[in-house]
């Protein structure tokens, strides 16, 4: 096992093995992934995983279509079977928030993004066990769907893997090495590793290497919950994922005959070290509730039990991406705020241009972690506000 490396990981979740690819990609070898416990063991593993494209601002949108055509074109780039499945995606919004849904759409489109507006008899033809009473409109993504995360990530390592990398797992990083304001490696459970580049990828549990650093970015994690129901049917419908803000609910097809469930509600502060790991017992009659609102039939779906897992939320509930500033060689992505699964093949992209060419191909000066010491939090105005939202922001 090398002391030393020309760039380290630190996190082996979708983000750290997504930027280890694209690092691998652009001919960095001598790389090592830092993971404590074993990839995916964060919030990806936990992910509903939804690859959407919906999002009410152009930075967004951007690096989550470039991801979504990573994901459709997965077999020739990564060389695994494709871990993505695509089911639709529908978004619904509050009556009020209808005119930024069109601007949203309106937005997303010249992006190139293939999205349309459905009426409700079309989304009634698309999903003729849905419930359509007062829908007015809905944002219908074609192309989208969700992917299993587990194996995306353990993919992308694979291939990372293969150029040369070296993935240690149970290796937990206690803090980064620096000398004045350069990076000089990490000390680990096992040892020091020099490196003059270091990736933070740790998602929830960023702050604990943050702030030996003096570094604060109001970066708080919090339990996000997901119950799975069964169709209580001999056939499920084969339903599109879906995002229905009203309702501070979202959904995907699991399996051939049953529909995972997440709500915004009941989203609150933990510890990743130290969470309940299982959906609370008020939590499965609620996203049951919730979603029967729109398939009636899952009324008396069958609880086929839930998870939770910790998402790391920013001051305003987008990712912090880039440079970290302050210390040489040191980037991260920061505060996914529960939506980052489906952009990370073009985050790690990103960091890794970062790394390797000191810029990124696109602008995401959006993402610069010095936007709350600029007094700058991001704020669009056609988000359909709500307090904390996290994966169906
Ligand atoms: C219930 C739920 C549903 C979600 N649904 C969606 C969705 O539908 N679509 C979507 O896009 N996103 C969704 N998300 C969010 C998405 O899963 C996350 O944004 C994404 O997985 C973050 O990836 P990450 O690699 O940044 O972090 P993580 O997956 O948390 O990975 C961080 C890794 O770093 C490791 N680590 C931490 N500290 C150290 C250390 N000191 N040393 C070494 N290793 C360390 C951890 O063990 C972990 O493996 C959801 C999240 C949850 C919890």
């Amino acid at each position: 096992m090398s002391d030393s490396a020309d760039v380290i990981v630190v996190g082996a979740g979708i983000v750290g093995a997504s930027t280890a690819y694209w690092l691998a990609q652009f001919g960095v070898s001598n790389l090592i992934v830092l993971e404590r416990a074993v990839p995916a063991s964060g919030a990806t593993g936990k992910s509903g995983a939804l690859v959407r494209l919906h999002y009410p601002n152009p930075h967004e949108t951007r690096l989550a279509l470039e991801s979504l055509r990573f994901f459709q074109e997965w077999e020739a780039r990564v060389g695994t079977p494709s871990p993505f499945v695509r089911a639709g995606f529908l978004q619904v919004v509050a009556p009020e928030d209808e005119e930024k849904l069109r601007a949203n759409v309106a937005m997303q489109r010249a992006l190139g993004a293939p999205v349309e507006l459905l009426g409700p008899e079309a989304v009634a033809e698309l999903e003729p066990w849905r419930d359509v009473t007062g829908l007015t409109v809905a944002a219908y993504e074609p192309e989208s769907g969700y992917a299993d995360p587990v194996a995306a990530t353990f993919a992308l390592l694979h291939r990372a893997r293969q150029a040369g990398a070296e993935i240690r797992i149970g290796e937990r990083v206690l803090a980064i090495d620096v000398d004045r304001e350069r990076v000089v490696g990490v000390r680990t459970e096992r040892g020091r590793i020099a490196a003059g580049t270091v990736v933070l990828a740790v998602g929830p549990w960023a702050n604990q290497l943050l702030t030996p650093l003096g570094l604060e970015y109001g970066l708080v994690p919090r339990r996000v919950q997901v119950a799975i129901f069964r169709w209580p049917s001999d056939l499920a419908p084969r339903h599109c994922c879906g995002i229905d803000t009203s309702l501070g609910l979202w959904y995907r097809p699991e399996g051939e005959t049953s529909t995972l469930v997440g709500l915004e509600a009941g989203v609150v502060p933990a510890d990743p070290d130290q969470y309940a790991e299982t959906a609370d017992a008020s939590f499965v009659p609620a996203a049951r509730a919730a979603i029967a609102r729109r398939y009636p039939g899952l009324a008396h779906g069958i609880a086929r039990g839930g998870w939770a897992g910790v998402v790391m939320q920013s001051p305003d509930g987008r990712p912090l991406i880039g440079p970290v500033p302050g210390y040489t060689g040191l980037f991260a992505m920061l505060g996914d705020s529960g939506t980052s699964f489906k952009t990370a093949p073009a985050v790690g992209r990103a960091l890794a241009e970062w790394v390797v060419h000191g810029a990124p191909a696109q602008d995401l000066s959006a993402f610069r972690l010095t936007r709350f010491a600029e007094g700058q939090s991001w704020v669009d105005p056609t988000d359909y506000a709500r307090a904390h939202r996290t994966v169906s922001r």
